[in-house]
């Protein structure tokens, strides 16, 4: 029997965040939600694996012997434990397919998106169902997020928020720009997309195997921090919040002459954290 949903729900999305440079910065407030499950994204860059999630379907365990549509049936399942309703089931998400709407006009949620990376922002297609979308000033202040979440006391809240300071260049916001490591030819995706090489193909970069351990210990600083942030969440948050934190995709940091994510078919590069459960 269906019983009303009464959790506010916070997706927590660590933009770029491995699941291995996760593990390694031990994040402790993060861990008092669960432990850590090692888990696989659905897509290798930002935008589709955002879809994904807004459709409920979280990263998931590849298992064996099991039929997709089971796997999603089951998976499922657990908004009941999220959302703290029951009678929640995939069918319920027919035929759009799409958490937002769903969570808004059938659960009675209050719907919001934070998002850090420009491929998210408000004129995309993920933005459906939300009551607000924004895109946030700047690409890595999960501080300035957190101060844009409230809870409603008329109705439980749902928010998507995308967080930017785990994505290259692994910058915190207090941190001069000009002090940003820099990797010749990695821009955003909106800038320079209208210049090509001469040759048509892509300009090869250069992946020097001190920058990228730099790198990859720039990551783990970043989860340090956010770890440590996120317990302005478990300190506000009204008992009957639910969190996940999980990333996007992972990202690669020289393993196989490749970096960061996207048009990358490495296991590295789908490998994520996933870390759930009710503040306490
Ligand atoms: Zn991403």
């Amino acid at each position: 029997m269906a019983k009303p949903p009464r959790n506010n729900y916070l997706l927590v999305v660590f933009d770029s965040c491995r699941y291995d440079t996760f593990v390694s910065a031990r994040p402790k407030n993060i861990k008092r939600l669960g432990p850590i499950e090692r888990r696989w994204s659905y897509a290798s860059w930002t935008a589709p694996s955002h879809f994904n999630l807004l459709t409920g379907l979280m990263p998931h365990v590849s298992p064996k012997r099991v039929y997709a549509s089971e796997y999603y049936k089951t998976d499922f399942l657990k908004f009941n434990e999220r959302l703290g309703g029951g009678g929640i089931e995939f069918k319920s998400l027919v035929p759009a397919l799409y958490l937002p709407p769903f969570l808004k006009e059938q659960l009675g949620y209050r719907t919001h998106a934070r998002v850090s990376l420009p491929v998210l922002n408000p004129h995309t297609i993920l933005n459906f169902g939300f009551d607000s979308y924004k895109l946030m000033p700047d690409h890595n202040d999960f501080k300035a997020i957190l101060r844009e979440v409230k809870y409603s006391e008329e109705a439980p809240s749902f928010y998507l928020l995308n967080v930017g300071e785990t994505h290259y260049p692994y910058a915190l916001a207090n941190e001069p720009k000009d002090t940003w490591p820099t990797l010749s030819g990695v821009h955003g995706v909106f800038k320079h997309l209208d210049e090509a090489s001469s040759s048509g193909k892509p300009r090869r970069g250069i992946f020097n195997a001190s920058k990228m351990e730099e790198l990859r210990q720039r990551q783990i600083q970043a989860i340090k921090f956010l770890d440590t942030a996120i317990e302005e969440i478990f300190d506000t948050a009204p008992k009957n919040t639910y969190l996940t934190v999980t990333s996007d995709h992972g990202e690669l940091f020289g393993e196989d002459g490749y970096f960061g994510h996207g048009p990358i078919q490495h296991p590295k590069v789908l490998e994520v954290p996933f870390v759930e459960g009710k503040i306490r």
